[in-house]
């Protein structure tokens, strides 16, 4: 495929660039051209860019795959329909992390108290988590978010549950920005057969 991708010098997009060209996509610096000629496009950029992103891409008919998050998810779905144009989005690429939030959900019908920790690296922009506040959505229990940024860290989730006398923790660690490749080369398949609009989380592709 040809993919047209917004964010090839980023922590996340160098590494999704690598990935994606050792399968034989022929990957694009959009900062240089216009998605025009693309089969898809990527974004992992600022939550304060990504529109501007995708609507280059919705006025080229070139369906997104995004992985920024902090951006308003309903006004982009309204514009992807409005354009007649699919369009992805994964607050969590991980496999992993995909699991925690199922695993979270199926525990919160028999913990309802729970808190949400959810721990990145400092240059991380928007609080709580794009992952956070998807699990909080899905347990539908209302946790509280503690949100972390410190050096060292990548990206990490521990959901916890607290009964009578026991406590449950669920937990997930991404140690490695290797963990997105798989997911974003899945929606990358999927996207074009998706209906018009902004379909979100990888559960909806699993
Ligand atoms: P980062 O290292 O700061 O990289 C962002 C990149 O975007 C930078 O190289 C920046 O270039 C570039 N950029 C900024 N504005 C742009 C624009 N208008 N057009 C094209 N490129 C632009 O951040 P990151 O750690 O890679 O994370 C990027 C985003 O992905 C964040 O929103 C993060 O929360 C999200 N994320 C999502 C997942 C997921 O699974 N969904 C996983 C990890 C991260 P300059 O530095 O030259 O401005």
């Amino acid at each position: 495929m040809r993919i047209a991708f917004f964010g090839v010098r980023g922590k996340v997009g160098a590494v999704l660039v690598a990935g994606l060209e050792s399968q034989g996509h022929d990957v694009l610096d959009m900062r240089d051209i216009a998605p025009d000629d693309c089969d898809a496009a990527v974004d992992f950029t600022r939550p304060d860019a990504v529109d501007a992103n995708v609507d280059r891409c919705l006025a080229a008919r070139v369906p997104a795959v995004i992985g920024t998050t902090g951006f308003d998810v309903d006004a982009l779905d309204a514009r992807a329909k409005a354009a007649g144009v699919p369009c992805f989005h994964a607050p969590n690429f991980a496999y992993g992390a995909v699991l925690m939030m199922r695993f979270a959900e199926e525990a919160a019908k028999v913990f309802p108290q729970a808190e949400i920790v959810e721990l990145h690296g400092e240059a991380k922009r928007d609080a709580p988590s794009g992952t956070a506040k998807a699990t909080a959505a899905r347990m539908g229990t209302d946790p509280i978010i503690h949100s972390v940024r410190l050096p060292g860290l990548v990206a990490h989730q521990e959901v916890i549950f607290g009964g009578p006398g026991e406590t449950l923790t669920i937990r997930h660690d991404t140690t490695s920005r290797e963990a997105f490749v798989p997911g974003v080369l899945l929606a990358l398949g999927r996207v074009r057969d998706l209906p018009p609009g902004l379909t979100v989380g990888l559960d909806a592709l699993l």
